[in-house]
């Protein structure tokens, strides 16, 4: 039977009741929304019903620290959420919240909803990176989030970012294995974008922290991407999601930002695999790769950078591309 198709229906919550000031944050730019109305929570609801089609929904929601808004909010938002559930328009409940705002009474309290998904603001599991980043928590905070989310039956994601202050990709990959362990099914990788009004914009100013490169931010992604596919957790998705200020460029500081992250990360995984095969083959000159359909451009990479990159490091001859079933490369 063919899967029904999934969607979410986002209700961003911005900064509500957030006492943290994490150095890369600005709720306002990442939800493009400066406030919040409770009010207006079933029309987003119904408006998105209307286009949703066959498709199966969920009401998600996202941007701040749901579990730590004001308690008569959060189960206000719950009660609206179970109405359309109850009225079978709705499949559940997804929020995503930060580790230490998660704990057995705030668990016994999504229980009582149609809660099945939790997504938690990891970021790191390096206590050192975690202190520089301001985020105010610690690696054990997320232990034990996690362990009760699961021990619960909800669903976890795990989100994380690449390029934090301390940070780098040892410790990046560290922290994919660590979600994984921790039994998370799906994870988002967040590139960090550095906004203007952050913390992170004064330690650039102060020489404390170096904007990483496109290709730092792009190779630490696939290396983390890796890890996820190697252990079976699904990606929902790499980089932020474009919003007109993001697009624009106006909330951007400095640093590198794309809207199609997602696409270049993966472009990556597509260039370290065929060049570890069309290497394996003998004194390969000209080279036929065939690529799974709907990935052609994924595999030739963004303006055609991996034909290019791999050409001429292999001293390829030429390097042809076409879709077919599986991923195989031939020599002529
Ligand atoms: S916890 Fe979330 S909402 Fe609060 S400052 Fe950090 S990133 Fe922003």
């Amino acid at each position: 039977m063919k899967e029904k198709k999934h969607i979410n229906i986002p209700i961003f919550i911005p900064h509500l009741g957030c006492p943290n000031d994490c150095a890369f944050c600005n709720q306002r730019s990442i939800s493009g929304r400066t406030h919040f109305d409770i009010w207006d929570v079933r029309r987003q609801i119904e408006d998105a019903l209307s286009t949703a089609g066959e498709r199966e929904s969920e009401i998600a929601f996202f941007g701040g620290s749901f579990t730590g808004i004001d308690r008569s909010l959060m189960t206000s938002l719950l009660d609206i959420a179970e109405e359309y559930v109850k009225a079978g328009k709705v499949g559940s409940i997804r929020l995503s919240t930060r580790p230490d705002y998660v704990d057995e009474e705030i668990l016994d309290i999504l229980g009582k909803y149609s809660v099945k998904t939790i997504e938690l603001g990891i970021q790191s599991a390096s206590d050192k990176v975690l202190t520089a980043s301001k985020r105010g928590h610690a690696l054990s905070d997320t232990v034990n989030a996690c362990k009760l989310i699961r021990e619960r039956g909800f669903n976890l994601v795990g989100q994380m970012m690449i390029g934090l202050p301390s940070s780098d990709e040892k410790s990046e990959i560290e922290t994919a294995k660590l979600i994984c362990e921790l039994g998370a099914s799906e994870a988002r990788i967040y590139p960090i974008v550095i906004l203007k009004n952050t913390h992170l914009v004064t330690m650039v100013e102060n020489g404390e922290y170096t904007p990483l490169t496109e290709s730092e931010l792009v190779s630490r992604s696939a290396s983390v991407l890796s890890v996820f596919r190697e252990n079976g957790v699904k990606v929902l998705r790499i980089g932020l999601h474009s919003g007109t200020e993001l697009n624009s460029g106006d909330e951007i500081a400095c640093g590198y930002y794309h809207p199609a992250m997602g696409e270049l990360v993966e472009g990556e995984l597509y260039f370290r695999e065929l060049e570890k095969r069309i290497t394996a083959l003998e004194s390969p000159k000209t080279v036929t790769v065939t690529v799974p359909r709907g990935d052609l451009s994924k595999a030739i990479g963004q303006n055609g950078r991996n034909r290019a990159r791999l050409t001429e490091k292999l001293g390829l001859v030429a390097l042809k591309f076409k879709e077919g079933t599986d991923l195989s490369v031939e020599k002529e």
